[in-house]
């Protein structure tokens, strides 16, 4: 699960997330939606632990994450526990961000090998089996720049995945492609989120995927979700002016 209580976030005078509070139970499928600079993005990064809240308290499965007391020798616990809770959590980027100067292969085995101690064999089997779910068998020993945006973020899926994360972000991972590469990757994410008891936190401009493929929507609106239901409600019959606005103007 993932719980924000009244957390808010500046980036110097910009106030990005504004006493937002909201919990995801582990396992449901959750897309966020909203305007452009509405704080969607940030959300994702302060879970991952990749920006620091001002203000508020952020817990993953029942750990506090935020505020985070360095480690001191008296709460060494604390940064363990945290660190522990963190290796949880997988992030996809918009922009791949696969290691440029390693096959696909390796960019799927190193996190396994250099973090979590997974022997290489097991790793490379893993990986193998992680390519054919997102439909790049015998793709293994390309590199990435030979790969299609589409092939690539399905690879960095696949990488994601092999950190073994019961919690999956995904931040605008279709919206650096071209068009006709869009549906390839959202069907890999739906048969993911079909198959596993993954959490997953979805920053998303798909909207007809939204409505089929997650549980819930939360949509955002300067920092805060101004709405909150089931995805079919919320897209299809939205109650909120500001997210019928906001539908009217993306579709
Ligand atoms: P988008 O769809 O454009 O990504 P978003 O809802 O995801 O929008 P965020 O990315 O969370 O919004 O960003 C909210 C605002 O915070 C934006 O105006 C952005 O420019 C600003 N911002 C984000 N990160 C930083 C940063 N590191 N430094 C300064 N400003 C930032």
């Amino acid at each position: 699960s993932v719980r924000f209580q009244a957390v808010s976030k500046s980036f110097s005078t910009r106030l990005v997330l504004d006493d937002l509070s909201l919990t995801v139970r582990t396992g449901e499928k959750v897309a966020l939606i909203g305007p452009s600079g509405s704080g969607k993005t940030t959300v994702l990064r302060i879970v991952a632990g990749l920006e620091e809240p001002d203000a508020g308290q952020v817990a993953v499965f029942g750990q506090q994450v935020w505020p985070y007391r360095r480690p001191r020798p008296w709460r060494r616990s604390d940064a363990r526990d945290r660190d522990r809770t963190m290796r949880h959590v997988g992030m996809v980027f918009q922009h791949f961000n696969l290691f440029p100067h390693m096959r696909v292969l390796a960019n799927i085995t190193e996190g396994p090998i250099r973090s979590r101690g997974i022997g290489r064999e097991a790793a490379r089997a893993k990986a193998l089996e992680l390519l054919e779910m997102v439909g790049l068998s015998g793709f293994d020993d390309a590199w990435p720049a030979n790969l299609s945006g589409g092939q690539q973020q399905r690879v960095a899926i696949a990488r994601a995945l092999a950190m073994e994360p019961r919690l999956l972000l995904l931040d605008e991972v279709t919206s650096a492609l071209d068009p006709e590469l869009v549906g390839e990757v959202l069907a890999v994410i739906r048969d993911i989120s079909q198959s596993s008891d993954l959490t997953i936190l979805m920053v998303t401009h798909e909207m007809s995927f939204a409505a089929r493929s997650v549980d819930r929507v939360l949509m955002f609106d300067e920092g805060q979700v101004v709405e909150d239901g089931p995805a079919a409600q919320v897209l299809r019959e939205p109650t909120h002016e500001r997210t019928r606005r906001f539908l009217s103007a993306v579709v």
